[in-house]
């Protein structure tokens, strides 16, 4: 090989390092032990049979319907909203790790106020009982990129805000560390009410409240849609497949390009996986950067 490309690989290898330094700056990483550099720089890479923790692991074996009978009922309430639009072809993109599946959608014509008037002091599952408030989706109601989580913890439910306790905190600095301000993007939950304990909402909890999700996604059109966590993952890509295998692949969700990533209360437990969440995320922010922004947001 010649001194040109050699030269050009290390400038490259060097401009990731000052990128990677810097989303670990943000993070508020401070030192990185020597250790770790020399692990994840040599043997990068997820083990794939490692679940997110004991309890992820046990979700792992449930199944998934592909079609939960509750969910087709609860959504066939807000369908009429979403007007399917004819199959395009998925570009030919170096992002497209999936082929685009149709139907997709076309913006509907409600606002997020509208939705929200909809859900109002919903009662719809038990999750209402143990709840202080709704926690809505919150953000941008033009946003380009949206955040997609489990449910409230106990901070959100006391602010009535997503994403505000610690995993919040964290995820606005990974929002930040891509060149966004967390005003930008819009953040929301599978879930709206907080479960008791912060246990993972059910099948039949999720499939009530993911319709409100999916309106607001019909509502705004996202480009991108990052899904946080094996909830998020498999109620927006209806998969079984768990987070340390699909994460970092784009994945469709009914046009709209969705980038599977780790949840960031895993990140304050395994820190570690800072390291995969930043490569996914690069690959966000580099698919928005080639493309042109939205121009019929409303
Ligand atoms: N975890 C979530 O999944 N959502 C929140 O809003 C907060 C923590």
């Amino acid at each position: 090989m010649s001194a040109g490309p050699i030269a050009s690989e290390v400038l490259e290898l060097l401009r990731e390092s000052r990128e990677y330094a810097r989303y670990l700056s943000e993070l508020g990483v401070e030192t990185i032990p020597h250790a770790s550099v020399n692990r994840e720089l040599l043997a990068p890479g997820p083990d794939p049979a490692s679940p997110i923790d004991g309890a992820a692991k046990l979700k792992e074996g449930i199944p998934f319907p592909a079609q939960p009978p509750l969910a087709s009922r609860a959504e066939q309430a807000t369908r009429s909203r979403i007007v399917p639009r004819e199959p395009t072809a998925p570009p030919a993109s170096l992002f497209g790790d999936l082929a685009a599946s149709p139907p997709s959608l076309t913006r509907s014509s409600e606002t997020l106020e509208d939705i929200w008037h909809d859900i109002g002091d919903c009662t719809r599952c038990g999750l209402c009982e143990g709840r202080t408030q709704v926690v809505n989706t919150h953000g941008n109601h033009k946003a380009r990129l949206m955040f997609v989580g489990e449910a409230p913890g106990a901070d959100e439910d006391a602010q009535g805000k997503p994403f505000v306790g610690r995993a919040g905190q964290l995820l606005t600095k990974i929002i930040e560390a891509i060149g966004l301000k967390r005003e930008e993007v819009l953040i929301g939950n599978v879930n709206r009410c907080r479960p008791p304990g912060n246990r993972q909402p059910t099948l039949e909890e999720a499939a009530i409240c993911r319709p409100f999700l999916f309106r607001e996604i019909a509502a705004v059109q996202p480009e991108v849609i990052v899904v946080m966590g094996n909830t998020a993952v498999r109620n927006l890509l209806e998969t079984r497949e768990g987070i340390t295998r699909i994460r970092g692949k784009f994945q469709d969700f009914r046009g709209i390009k969705v980038m599977p990533t780790f949840h960031p209360a895993y990140l304050l437990r395994d820190p570690s996986k800072k390291r995969e969440t930043w490569e996914d995320l690069k690959k966000v922010r580099d698919y928005l950067d080639s493309i042109p922004p939205k121009t019929s947001a409303p």
